[in-house]
């Protein structure tokens, strides 16, 4: 039997009279490297935003590891292991990735309004920052202030970040986007080497990407879910390649 940790029922949501997702139903099974692709205006960002819930559908619902959650504010859905990589912005510039991900780290235990409550439970969050930057291969930089970090650096601070949060499902948005190509290589290998308990997620335009990481692929064209299958069914189907490989 499948194990579903995140499932869409008949997802629709409209912008006026213009429906932007339609009719979704998705099942993303535990473990996952589920990919999600389509050209632009799709619908992906919608659909992201509709399973975090920035914003309400229109109908249908979404189940987190078989509870409803449609209605939850997005906060409760973090604290309940729905996580999403959000892009680094000049809020972050100024701090170095130790600091970001101490105080990511503060606000998941609920102490992030008075750190320094406790000074040894700062210096074991300190030490817990500073384990999961090493894994994100950002141990070098941990003391660098973000906005001097190489971009992929950068990149790779964003899926520390959502990983200070204990995601058990992560929706990863794009992580290789904008990557020099010098870059490139790290930024993958450890995407690709994620903890396999998480489930994930990908929203992606890069093929290689999604075709040497994904164990299951969604295209979703105008809305709706056009295909969906194996790596090799996808990469095989002439549908998909006419709509959204351009071949
Ligand atoms: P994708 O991420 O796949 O490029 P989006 O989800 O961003 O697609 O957009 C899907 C469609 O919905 C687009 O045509 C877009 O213009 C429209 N859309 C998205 N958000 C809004 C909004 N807030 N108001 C009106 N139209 C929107």
């Amino acid at each position: 039997m499948s194990d579903l940790v995140l499932e869409t029922r008949g997802l629709k949501r409209n912008f006026g009279a213009f429906v932007a997702t339609n009719d979704v139903s998705l099942k993303v099974e535990r473990g996952a490297r589920h990919a999600l692709i389509g050209p632009n205006g799709a619908g992906k960002t919608t659909l992201i935003n509709l399973l975090t819930g920035v914003i309400p559908p229109s109908e249908g619902q979404v189940f987190l590891e078989g509870d409803d959650i449609t209605s939850l504010a997005s906060f409760k859905r973090v604290k309940r292991g729905l996580t999403r990589t959000f892009q680094i912005n000049q809020l972050f510039n100024g701090f170095t990735p130790l600091e970001t991900v101490t105080l990511a780290i503060a606000e998941r235990n609920g102490i992030g309004h008075n750190l320094w409550s406790s000074i040894a439970g700062y210096g074991q969050i300190v030490e817990e920052a500073a384990e999961l930057l090493a894994r994100f291969g950002l141990a070098s930089i941990m003391g660098e202030r973000t906005v001097i970090l190489p971009y992929g650096k950068q990149r790779l601070l964003e899926i520390a970040l959502a990983f200070a949060s204990k995601p058990r499902v992560l929706l990863l948005d794009e992580p290789a986007a904008g990557v020099p190509e010098d870059e490139r290589h790290e930024v993958l290998s450890i995407v690709s080497d994620l903890p396999k308990d998480v489930t994930v997620l990908l929203i992606e335009h890069d093929m290689d990407l999604v075709f040497s990481f994904a164990s299951r692929i969604s295209v979703l064209v105008a809305g709706a879910v056009f295909a969906e299958g194996s790596v090799s069914e996808i990469s095989a189907d002439a549908r998909v390649k006419a709509v959204y490989l351009g071949e």
